[in-house]
């Protein structure tokens, strides 16, 4: 029993020292439990036990934690073993324990584990999703046909509580896509964190952060594979050309392809024309869903349209007793 009381003496002695963020929380014969925290979320409890045999036998090794997934925690207890077994007949316990605290500053994408497992079954065969431990960040590159979308994705070391962030973003989808793909990640990630203008003052004090990769990440695949397939709202041919290539990138011409508040999509043209044809009462509204037509481009009021209408009604007519007369 010597050699056990020897290396309790020497945890106990060491480990707060020798263990970065560490809490030895209890040292004795029946348990030696120790807290290792990195931050709020990447936190490990690591209950160990003296086998009858030891040192000849590997610790008995128990991790536990509110955040971190159960599949890694088994994960990195197999690791822990399998260490142990490597030194056998010597004190084990301060090896393991640097073991889990190097595992927790060398793999910072372990904050969003089950995120990272959830994701991989939203890709297909044509994405591609790299987790990059060094950086604690992952690139990844979703696909539609030919159109791609491409991004880093930043996990900040005190994730979930701060949200990820999109950098380095490259597409081939018109510009107009590359800032509604970016500009939606950013808000989806800061409803993440922030409580909306909308909830009441007193309701504040009850948000938690939520973690914000899978969202953003579920977002972006949905759109990237959606938006090649779908058809103007109003002549019902397709939006984008198979050709990335050939995709109109002036934002003024006819068969540049709008997002509306809705979300549907709709060629210039073919929304202008929309927009500028009566009924005009109540609004315009989209075809498909029904929603109000709202689009920056267009802040014009009910009143104005339907001037305009009248105003190119009469010049058509206009026109056309021209051409009458000189017939
Ligand atoms: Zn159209
Ligand atoms: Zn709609």
């Amino acid at each position: 029993m010597g050699l056990i009381d020897d290396e309790l003496q020497e945890v106990s002695k060491l480990c707060q020292h020798v263990i970065t963020g560490s809490k030895l929380v209890s040292c004795v014969q029946t348990m030696v439990r120790v807290e290792i925290r990195r931050t709020a979320f990447k936190h490990i409890v690591a209950c160990i036990q003296f086998p009858s045999d030891y040192p000849l036998s590997p610790l008995l090794i128990e991790l536990k934690s509110k955040t971190l997934s159960d599949k890694l925690l088994d994960g990195l207890t197999n690791v822990c073993e399998q260490e142990a077994k490597k030194i056998l007949g010597k004190p084990q316990i301060l090896m393991v324990l640097k073991l889990i605290r190097n595992f927790i500053d060398e793999n910072p994408l372990s904050c969003c584990y089950n995120e990272i497992a959830a994701i991989k079954k939203d890709l297909s065969e044509a994405d591609e999703l790299k987790l990059k431990q060094k950086t604690s960040s992952l690139s990844l590159k979703i696909s539609q046909g030919k159109y791609y979308f491409k991004t880093k994705i930043l996990v900040p070391d005190n994730y979930p509580e701060h949200s990820i962030s999109l950098e380095d973003d490259e597409t081939n989808f018109p510009p107009l896509f590359q800032r509604y793909f970016v500009g939606q990640s950013k808000e989806i990630a800061r409803q993440c964190i922030q409580p909306s203008l909308k909830t009441k003052e007193k309701n504040h004090t009850l948000f938690r952060p939520s973690p914000s990769l899978q969202p953003v990440v579920s977002f972006l695949v949905a759109s990237v594979k959606q938006i090649p397939q779908e058809n103007c709202q109003l002549c019902n041919k397709k939006c984008l050309p198979h050709d990335p290539q050939l995709a109109e990138t002036n934002e003024n011409a006819d068969s540049h392809v709008e997002r509306i508040y809705c979300s549907h999509l709709f060629h210039l043209q073919c929304l202008i024309t929309y927009m500028k044809t009566p009924p005009f009462h109540g609004g315009k509204k989209c075809p498909k869903c029904g929603q109000q037509i709202y689009h920056d481009k267009w802040r014009v009021s009910e009143k104005l349209a339907e001037e305009r209408w009248a105003h190119q009604q009469a010049r058509e007519r206009e026109l056309k007793e021209v051409a009458e007369f000189l017939e």
